[in-house]
């Protein structure tokens, strides 16, 4: 059985009179220790569906329609004590800025033995222990030190450090991590995400890892979707991904790493930007984007099949499948 599905979801924001789709469709499912990466631009819908998974999704914004299932349970329909239960104990989440987390007056020690007395009836002394333990944990040296600090004194990446740690507290089951290291510099990034590949697997946590460079995802992560415009628009084993893309969105997005560039090339940024929600294009909503449009692209939706490599929404992709099959009739 799968630990999260995800099936049909459809979230919109109700702007003035106009019902705005931000999330179409999307299905995915995620295994207990798995760990998955959702990537694409900004605006593409990776936040919104992360804050849909925990039912976080604020006005107004709202779930039109669709299931969340942990553990076979339906997270759409609970009340807010239950959903309270969900959220920290099952599913944790990380954000870019551990200042939206942290308190900025209280110290990190307090902070962190709050969340322990919250759920466990145990001593200040023995709260104490556990939350030096898990600073441990996260290689925070002195962490006896760091407990009787406040956020400002430490740095960048200690704070996302010190975050880790108070998730790490009530033994979740996922954690949604949200660019936790976009605000950091190229070397702490490394480590942070080093630090959260290793709690993932020590402790045989789910990781859905939110981040717009594929780079990034492709040391974390087993499997990748790409989002477009509120869709998933390709999804299977990263490592698949990054060798073989096979959606143009996604050829786009690794075109555009750096680390992708070869010396003395330019960087390929994809042309063009992704579509408000109030001006989401007809048929593929990459049509404008896309350097293989067809007049068949902007009339008709892709449907999201397996392509022999990944699943992925394109008509070109399609209509290659639908030729192979009928030029091979044994295969199909
Ligand atoms: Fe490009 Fe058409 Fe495929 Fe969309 S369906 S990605 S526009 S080729
Ligand atoms: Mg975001």
């Amino acid at each position: 059985m799968n630990l999260l599905s995800v099936s049909h979801l459809n979230v919109n924001f109700q702007v003035k009179k106009q019902s705005l789709a931000a999330l179409i469709d999307v299905s995915f499912t995620l295994n207990r220790g798995e760990r998955i990466a959702i990537v694409g631009e900004s605006g593409a819908g990776k936040s919104v569906l992360g804050f849909s998974i925990v039912n976080l999704i604020g006005k107004p914004g709202y779930i039109a329609s669709g299931s969340i299932k942990l553990d076979n349970k339906e997270l759409t329909t609970m009340n807010l004590r239950q959903l309270q239960e969900v959220r920290g104990k099952r599913i944790a989440m990380i954000f870019q800025d551990p200042m939206m987390t942290l308190n900025p007056v209280l110290s990190i020690g307090h902070q962190l033995v709050e969340i322990i007395r919250s759920h466990t009836k145990i001593t200040y002394k023995d709260a104490k222990n556990i939350a030096i333990e898990k600073l441990h944990k996260v290689q925070i040296a002195s962490p006896e030190t760091r407990f009787n600090q406040y956020p400002h004194e430490l740095s960048g990446g200690m704070r996302q450090r010190v975050i880790i740690a108070s998730v790490l507290l009530l033994n979740p089951d996922i954690i949604i991590a949200d660019e936790p290291t976009t605000a950091l510099d190229v070397t702490i990034q490394a480590e942070i995400l080093q630090l959260l590949l290793a709690i993932c697997r020590d402790h045989g946590v789910a990781l859905i890892l939110i981040s717009h460079d594929l780079g990034v995802v492709s040391k974390v992560a087993e499997r990748t979707l790409v989002m477009y415009a509120g869709q998933i628009v390709e999804e299977g084993p990263t490592l698949e991904i990054i060798n073989d893309p096979q959606h143009p969105y996604t050829q786009g997005l690794l075109n555009a790493l750096p680390q992708m560039t070869l010396p003395g090339h330019r960087l390929n940024q994809i042309q063009g930007s992704m579509p408000p929600l109030s001006e989401r294009p007809s048929g593929c909503a990459f049509h404008p984007r896309c350097p293989y449009a067809t007049e068949a692209c902007k009339q008709q939706q892709p449907k999201f099949i397996y392509s022999g490599v990944s699943s992925v929404a394109c008509l070109m992709i399609e209509n290659m499948i639908d030729e192979f099959d009928r030029d091979d009739p044994v295969q199909s």
